[in-house]
Formats: C-alpha cells, structure tokens, sequence
C-alpha cells in the first residue's frame, strides 16, 4: 500500500481563497480591510524571508501589510513600546513578532505585551489558556492547519488515537489541545519518553513536530494512519547541495500510511495561510 498524499498546498490555497472572500466582505461592512503589522528586530536572513512572505500573502488577500524593522540592538523597552503604539492603533487588528529575538530581549515579555485580541500568532498566555480549556482562542497556526489537513484526511476524528510527537508551546502542546477539542484520544511524546515506537505504532493520527530528520520510522507506524509531518530540517547531501526532510522516514512511512503530508508541500503553506484566517478573525472580533 502507498499511502495518499495530503495536498497542503491545494488545502492552503483553498483557505486564503476563503479568507480573500472574507476580507471583501470585511471591507464591504466596515469601510477597512484588516491589517496585519510584523515586527522584525535584526537582519536573520530566515528570518527576513518568513516576514516578507508573510507581507506578500496579506496582499495578496486584500489585506494591509505593514512592517517595523528594527536594528539587532534595539532595546528591549523601544520594542515593548512599540507593541504598545501597535496595541492602540486601531488600523492594526494583528500583530506577530518575528521570532527569534535577538538574546537581549526577553521574548515572553514581549509576547506578553500584545494585546490578546492582537496576537494573531496565538502565542499570548491568555490565548494559550483559552485554548487549553477550550474557549474561542487566537490559535498558533501551524497547529491549527495541521488540524484541517488532518480534518482533510480523516473527517471526524472522534475517538481516534493520536501521538503527537513533541510538546513545545508553538506546535506541540495546541496541537494535542486542538486534537483534545476534536475528541481524539491524545498523547503528547517528547524527548524523555519510553517506547516512542510502542505509542506511534497504535496510533491513528501521527503528528511529528521534532526536528530531527527521519527520526520517525516508517515501520512504527500502523498500517492506515494519518500522518502529519512538521519538521523542517536542512540536510547536506553527498553532492553539496542541500535538501529538506521532515521528522518523518517518508519513504518507508508512505509503504504503511493511509495519508501522509510531505515536506515541503504539507504542513508549511497551511502557516501563513492560517496566520490571515487568524487575521480576519481578529479584525471581525475587533470593533
Ligand atoms: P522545539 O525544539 O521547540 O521542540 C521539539 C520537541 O521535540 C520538544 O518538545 C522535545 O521534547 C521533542 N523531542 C526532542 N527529541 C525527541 C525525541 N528523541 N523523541 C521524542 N521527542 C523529542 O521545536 P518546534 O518549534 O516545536 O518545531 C519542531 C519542528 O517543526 C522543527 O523542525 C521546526 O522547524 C518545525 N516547524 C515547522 C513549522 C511549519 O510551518 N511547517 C512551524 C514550526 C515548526
């Protein structure tokens, strides 16, 4: 058996379709379109990429991109500051700070200072606790798109059994809250756990959020999963070039999976596809 490919791009593309329809009918009721604000502090080549993608895809959307370089050196209490002009702009319903910082800034005290209703990463402790108790939540979005590509798959997931693999704040530990919420039956795997291979291998729903490539073995997984693969992990290869690869063994995995993600086309367009439905979202809840 070859497992099916879950198409993240297609699903992306169908998302920001519905978000642009959205924006036009925001525009159309409140006289504004949204306005997503990223803040950008040093010159992480990465780093500057991910921001100007984001900038291209609001625009894309009929939304406003606006963005704050700011020099490596910037003091801490200038960034916060800024958050505040932000927070008390009423032209800006998101605001996402690009990280990493640099290591003189202390990143959950910026975090900290978004308004809530503004943090359209879902990073803020309100929305992380909102979401872990399962009220209406600003959701981090590669979570939350690796819950519709898996809703993509699958349909209702009640009841099934999911190992979500890694427990970080950004991917780990919504992704199993999204999962909770959907009624699966969650476990959260990490760094310390015994016999990763024994909770992947009942599982139903695999998501692997890790960064180390191919440390998911194919033969670990049931025969029929769904697996979700969101590492992101630079490989050299013998030639001098380089390539990326997911957590996942890919090969070895899609010999047993019902439905597996790639990498890249999987989990990462549904991101910043996800970063404007939460930009919408924060801009409809707002005034
Ligand atoms: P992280 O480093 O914050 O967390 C990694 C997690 O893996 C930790 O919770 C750790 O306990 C767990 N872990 C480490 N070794 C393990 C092992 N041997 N067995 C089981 N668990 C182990 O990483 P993160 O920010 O959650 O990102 C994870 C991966 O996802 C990275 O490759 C990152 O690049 C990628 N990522 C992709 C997207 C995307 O848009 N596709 C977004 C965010 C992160």
């Amino acid at each position: 058996m070859s497992a099916l490919l879950i198409d993240g791009k297609a699903r992306a593309a169908a998302l920001r379709a519905e978000v642009a329809t959205g924006v036009a009918a925001f525009v159309a009721a409140r006289g504004r379109a949204p306005g997503l604000t990223v803040v950008l502090v040093g010159d992480d080549p990465a780093s500057a990429v991910y921001v100007g993608a984001k900038g291209k895809a609001c625009l894309e959307v009929g939304m406003i991109s606006a963005e704050h370089r700011l020099p490596a050196e910037t003091a801490q209490a200038d960034l916060l500051a800024l958050i505040g002009r932000l927070n008390s702009d009423p032209a800006v319903d998101g605001i996402l700070v690009q990280m990493p910082l640099p290591k003189h800034i202390d990143s959950d005290r910026v975090i900290a200072a978004i308004d809530p209703g503004k943090d359209v990463d879902g990073f803020h402790p309100v929305n992380a606790g909102r979401l872990a108790i399962g009220q209406p939540a600003l959701v981090p979005c590669t979570p939350s798109g690796c819950l519709l590509l898996i809703r993509e798959a699958l349909g209702d997931i009640s009841g099934a059994e999911a190992v979500v693999i890694g427990r970080s704040s950004i991917v780990g530990k919504p992704m199993a809250a999204l999962l909770t919420a959907a009624s699966a039956t969650v476990t959260i795997a990490h760094s310390r756990t015994r016999d990763l291979a024994g909770h992947v291998a009942r599982a139903d729903i695999v998501v692997a959020a890790v960064g180390i490539p191919a440390m998911v073995q194919g033969h670990w997984i049931k025969p029929g999963a769904c697996v979700i693969d969101v590492g992101i992990n630079r490989i050299a290869l013998p030639d001098g070039k380089t390539r990326l690869v997911g957590d996942v063994d890919f090969a070895a995995a899609r010999e047993r999976a019902g439905w597996i993600t790639p990498v890249p086309g999987g989990v990462g367009p549904m991101t910043i596809a996800c970063l404007l439905a939460n930009t919408l979202s924060a801009a409809q809840a707002r005034s």
